[in-house]
């Protein structure tokens, strides 16, 4: 008999600890999936590297022993526990729980005999074949270039030591993809495999097609939230199994146990999807980082509109910066000109609307020469996009007699008028009624709706524009499987002249016959209470208009439109000369005064309760407990104050920030931290949740 670590899920935060001592007949390589008897019942677990220090001592008595051992798969790479280790520790973690919700859920069920099958079953099975082979197009100067950079570390012999992270500032349309596909295609010569990850794999059937084609002989296993169970543990067994070359997936995908990784790149690296919500909060991009290092690989951050967080570590030379200013096609007589190959950018002032009032209650929704510009679109076949980055009909119903409004009953929020099914919905907490007759206060029948959502938007372009095909695509219009695809692939195919939708349809797509984007009414946005608000509105727009005029043809007659109440605004300035670098400084300088991150490091303790007075007495004796610490001095912990939105679904949220200039003291000071917080909760009555989020997007 020899004693093992495993690795087991244990209820959140619960007081045992997530390694536990087993004994087992034969020794087991660290890695091997198990299955052990916890309490009453058997579960999986990992065999975990060495007799790690986590563990502990094993406990006085005799050890339980390992019921079965999955010996038909391969153990689990060194470097996957590792990366699992950091993440655990950095995100504040058990090592347990980060491992097992790292797997497909599906395997769970399998027994070693089942698992064998599977495995059998996978290996026999060919490789999909590929209709048209991807021919890869002469790179452009931009392109070779970047290839050109990053090749030697790809050409580096195993073990050398890790090149520095790399970002790529590509505008839109210059080609980014390509570069991706290039290197990926060095690596697989080279008998490794890639790691590509993505912010919404949904919005990208695009790039999954473009890559099975361009490598038919190799396997493509994806990862993503929109698969069933029992795809994901399909697609999860051929990487394991070491059959899968390359690994395109969404932020989950940064787990994915490879064995002979050789390249990662993150697209779209500044899409805050990249970050965990809920369990454990973890950065994918950030992962990316680390994990490249560990495995001693390069890994490509890409992004038209990098993190400030990424951007700020270029510029101090502890990433790799690399260009590509030009769009595909554009020439240098192009380049010459204020914005090249980009579509004009064009500020429209709503008070202008305003005015043109006249008799009736509300302006129009575009403004006339914006209707014109887009009817000229539609005469020459060409297609235009409208962005509103809201869902719904109506964000809120209001009854003018006597002040009612559609209150989420359970949230800190307004219900949303839904039109098409009649409606009112919370977006926090998903309660839906049917939209009442007259206000349900004082019985007025004539309750009105305040505000714009897309599906307003939808009919009012539909009514405005008479001739023209409006499409809206949003999370409402993609609900069920395969309607995004449809809707998706109706644009490309030409069958929608103008296309309603939220931020979704701004991401990453290709679209070849846009040559008009709108932002409807962006100002929401720009006075948003959230520090990292401009930031993302930026990105938001210059993503936005990098979807028109992507067919160099066009290119020239292609415009961005804004409409907004302060077109002097220093954001929409450098949108229209296409200026990241100008309002990343300016942003910079700005966060740095007031000691934000990149300049700092943040973590969020949230605490949910039923009651507001319990949240805060918790958060408090949290708070007096962390200024205790030793290491308090070198961060600041702030006063418990109500979440952004602060009650949703009944529960009360309340939370403290900290903050640090050094982020190895943050860490320090977190780990100390943790382990007081379930007691000092045992001795809080009625705190439903808490958790600690280590580099919040929001706070
Ligand atoms: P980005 O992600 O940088 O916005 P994409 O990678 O989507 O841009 O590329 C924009 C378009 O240019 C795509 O249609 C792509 O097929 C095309 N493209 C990319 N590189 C080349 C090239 N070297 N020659 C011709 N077309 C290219
Ligand atoms: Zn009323
Ligand atoms: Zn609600």
């Amino acid at each position: 008999m020899v004693s093992i670590v495993v690795a087991v899920q244990t209820p959140q935060h619960a007081p045992i600890a997530s390694l536990l001592h087993y004994e087992s007949e034969q020794s087991l390589a660290p890695g091997t999936l198990v299955r052990v008897p916890l309490g009453r019942r058997d579960v999986l677990g990992i065999v975990w590297p060495g007799h790690h220090a986590d563990a502990g001592s094993p406990p006085p008595g005799e050890l339980r022993q390992v019921s079965e051992a999955l010996s038909a798969l391969a153990p689990l790479p060194p470097a996957w526990c590792e990366l699992i280790r950091f993440a655990a520790g950095y995100y504040q973690r058990s090592i347990g729980e980060l491992a097992l919700a790292a797997l497909p859920p599906e395997l769970r069920k399998l027994g070693n005999v089942a698992l064998e099958r599977r495995l059998r079953r996978l290996a026999s099975t060919a490789l999909p074949a590929v209709a048209l082979q991807d021919a890869a197009p002469q790179p452009t100067d931009d392109q070779a270039q970047a290839i050109a950079a990053l090749l030697p570390a790809l050409q580096a012999p195993a073990g050398a030591d890790p090149p520095l992270p790399v970002l790529l500032h590509g505008a839109t349309g210059s080609g980014k993809t390509e570069v991706y596909l290039r290197l990926a295609a060095q690596a697989l010569a080279r008998g490794r495999q890639v790691l590509m990850m993505v912010p919404e794999i949904n919005l990208t059937p695009q790039l999954l097609q473009r890559v099975a084609e361009r490598f038919p002989g190799h396997r493509l296993a994806s990862q993503h939230s929109g698969m069933t169970p029992a795809q994901r543990l399909g697609a999860w067994l051929l990487v394991a199994g070491g059959q899968a070359d390359i690994v395109l997936g969404t932020r989950l995908a940064i787990f994915a146990p490879l064995s002979r990784l050789g390249l990662v790149i993150v697209d779209e690296e500044h899409d805050a999807s990249y970050k965990q919500q809920e369990g454990a909060r973890y950065s994918a991009r950030d992962l990316a980082v680390y994990r490249a290092r560990l495995e001693k690989v390069p890994v490509l951050l890409g992004s038209a509109t990098p993190s400030l967080e990424s951007w700020q570590r270029a510029l101090e030379g502890r990433y790799r910066l690399l260009k590509m200013a030009r769009r595909v096609g554009e020439s240098a007589a192009d380049a010459a000109a204020v914005h090249g190959r980009q579509p004009a950018v064009r500020l429209i002032d709503t008070a202008q609307l305003a005015a043109l009032r006249g008799a009736k209650a509300d302006p129009p929704v575009l403004a006339p020469a914006l209707l014109d510009a887009i009817r000229q679109r539609i005469a020459r076949g060409e297609q235009s996009l409208l962005l509103l980055n809201r869902r719904g009909y109506a964000p809120v119903l209001h009854c003018p007699e006597c002040g009612w409004k559609s209150e989420c009953p359970h949230c800190s929020a307004w219900r949303v008028f839904h039109k098409a099914d009649r409606t009112l919905r919370c977006h926090h907490c998903s309660f839906t009624e049917t939209v009442p007759r007259a206000c349900p206060v004082c019985g007025n029948l004539d309750i009105q709706a305040i505000g714009r959502g897309t599906e307003k938007l939808h009919e009012q372009v539909a009514a405005a524009l008479p001739q023209a095909r409006v499409a809206r695509i949003d999370a409402d219009s993609t609900r069920r499987p395969g309607e995004l695809s449809a809707q998706l692939a109706a644009v490309h195919a030409g069958e929608v002249d103008v296309l309603v939708g939220t931020q979704m349809i701004t991401k990453g797509h290709d679209f070849r016959r846009i040559t008009l984007v709108a932002a409807v009414n962006p100002d929401g946005a720009l006075f948003a209470g959230d520090f990292r608000a401009p930031e993302r509105l930026f990105a938001l727009l210059l993503q936005a208009a990098g979807r028109a005029g992507r067919d160099a043809r066009d290119a020239a007659a292609s415009e961005m439109w804004v409409q907004t109440g302060h077109p002097q605004h220093p954001l929409f300035e450098a949108l229209v000369r296409h200026d990241f670098e100008s309002f990343a400084k300016a942003q910079l300088q700005q966060r740095q005064r007031a000691g934000l991150p990149p300049f700092s490091h943040l973590a969020l303790l949230r605490a949910e309760a039923r009651e507001a007075d319990a949240a805060q007495r918790f958060l408090q004796a949290a708070r007096d407990a962390a200024m205790n610490l030793p290491l308090a001095e070198g961060a600041t912990f702030y006063a418990p104050v109500p979440a952004p939105v602060a009650r949703v679904a009944g529960f009360e949220r309340r939370q403290v920030l900290v903050e640090s200039v050094n982020r190895a003291l943050l860490q320090r000071l977190l780990a100390e931290w943790t382990p007081l917080l379930p007691p000092l909760r045992a001795a809080h009555k009625g705190i439903a949740r808490w958790a600690i989020d280590v580099d919040p997007q929001a706070i």
